[in-house]
Parts: C-alpha cells; structure tokens; sequence
C-alpha cells in the first residue's frame, strides 16, 4: 500500500499524448496518456486488436510512436534501441533455445553481454534458486511442462535486474490450474523484488486478481485506468461496465 503520508513520487514511466499508425491512415493508439510508478503493479487489458501489445511494443523500442513521447524518469524513450531500456520482456511463447538446458538458457544473455563466468555462475544459481528451477536446471525445455518453461522464461527476464518487466499474454498457453498458480508466482516475485510490472492480458479475471491498476482498452482509447475495485463498482462508461462484467 502507499504510504499516503508520503510525497507522490514522480511517475517512473509516462505516455504523452502517444499515437501510432501502421499504414500512415488508421490510428491502432490514439492520442495516449499513461503514467506508471515505480514498483507498480499495471495491466493493459481489452479485447483482441484494441492496442494493447503495440503499446507493450513501443514501451519495449521495438515498435516507435508515430506521435507523442514516451518517457522513463525525466529520459525521453523514443529513440532509446530495446537493449539499451534494461527492461524484461515475457511473452506468450516463451521464446527459449530448445538445444539448451534451462541453465544454458539463463546465463545466455549474461554472457553475450559479456559477465564473467564465476559472477554468471552465482547469477544463474540464485535465480533458479528464487523461481525454484535448481532441481530442472540440466533439463532442456522440451523435457518441462509449460509452467515451468514459462518460470524459465521469467528468470531469464529478470537476469539484469530490470527496473521494469514487460508480459505479454505470459499465461495465455497454460490450463486454468496452472494459469492461477503462475498468477500468484509472478505476484510475489512483484512483491518479493519490488519489481515494476506492466502486463497485457484480455482477461478480466487474471487482470483484476493481479493488478494495482489496470488500463481497459478499446480501439486504441484507454476507456479508463484504475483500481480493480474501482473499476468494477464504477465503472467510466458502458464499454467498461460490459467488459469487465463479461467476468461474471
Ligand atoms: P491487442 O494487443 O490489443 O490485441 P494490437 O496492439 O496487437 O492489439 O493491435 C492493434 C491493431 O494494430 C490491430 O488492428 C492490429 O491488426 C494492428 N497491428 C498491430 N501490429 C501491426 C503491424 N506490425 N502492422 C500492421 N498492423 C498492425
């Protein structure tokens, strides 16, 4: 909980007046504006095709805003290459080197970068000591399930101690049992590291058990940011109040 006795601090990360077109015609984001403070909890959530992962994308540098400005603390992003955000990135598909094993995995990007190989060593032992991964971690992906390949795929995003991490639909390929477990998982990871979160989901559910704030998206428009609580008894308009009550 915030300390409200506290000053509030400046946001860690701001979207100004953020817009992006792909074909030069058509807004897919529209005039955006979002702030998200350090250590918070944030969800983008909305139908398929409202903007939310080219929103993640344009926060990650792998897509530019074709209007307005991105910011991290008083930096402006727009034109910071991905590699040089320090942010972590999980998505969907988990993106690991099926020829490596879960360890391989895990100290690969400390080792393109350079880490020398003792302080990889205890870099990759903690890590799968803190995701519980130690027992898995001479196994290769395919010999996992998908909970575990996706907490392989979580301790990798969390090698450089990223100031933010980025999900995208990170639970979507998992059952509905696993899906709650892993839910929790990333929850006290956020809570245990202090970690700033931004994550996409359409899910009502997963993004209200999870969030601080969640953003409801609709074609490209944030209808409105707020607590889950806030959000399901007061809701801003009629989109919201259907979205979100579509989880009922
Ligand atoms: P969401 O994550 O909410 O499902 P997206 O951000 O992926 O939505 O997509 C928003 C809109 O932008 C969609 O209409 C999609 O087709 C379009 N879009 C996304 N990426 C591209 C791209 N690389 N080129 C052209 N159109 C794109």
């Amino acid at each position: 909980m915030p300390d409200p006795t506290s000053t509030p601090q400046a946001p860690l990360i701001r979207f100004e007046s953020v817009q992006k077109t792909f074909d030069g015609e058509t807004l897919v984001v529209k005039d955006l504006h979002l702030s998200i403070n350090q250590g918070e909890f944030v969800t983008l959530l909305g139908p398929s095709g409202s903007g939310k992962t080219t929103c993640l994308m344009m926060l990650a540098g792998f897509e530019n805003p074709t209007g307005g400005d991105i910011f991290l603390g008083e930096q402006r992003l727009n034109s910071v290459p991905p590699h040089k955000r320090n942010f972590g990135m999980v998505f969907q598909n988990y993106a690991l080197f099926p020829h490596m094993t879960v360890e391989e995995n895990i100290r690969y990007p400390l080792k393109t970068r350079g880490m020398p190989a003792a302080e990889a060593d205890r870099k990759v032992a903690g890590i799968l000591d803190m995701i519980q991964l130690t027992p898995f971690a001479k196994r290769r992906p395919g010999q996992l399930s998908g909970g575990q390949q996706q907490r392989v795929a979580l301790a990798r995003s969390l090698v450089f101690e990223p100031r933010l991490v980025l999900m995208d639909e990170p639970l979507g390929a998992l059952d509905k049992q696993l899906r709650e477990q892993m839910q929790l998982e990333i929850k006290h990871l956020h809570e245990d590291l202090g970690l700033t979160v931004v994550f996409v989901t359409h899910d009502q559910g997963e993004a209200l058990t999870m969030s601080d704030r969640v953003a409801v998206f609709n074609d490209g428009v944030i209808q409105q940011i707020d607590t889950p609580s806030n959000l399901y008894e007061y809701p801003a308009n009629a989109f919201v109040a259907q979205f979100i009550g579509e989880n009922n």
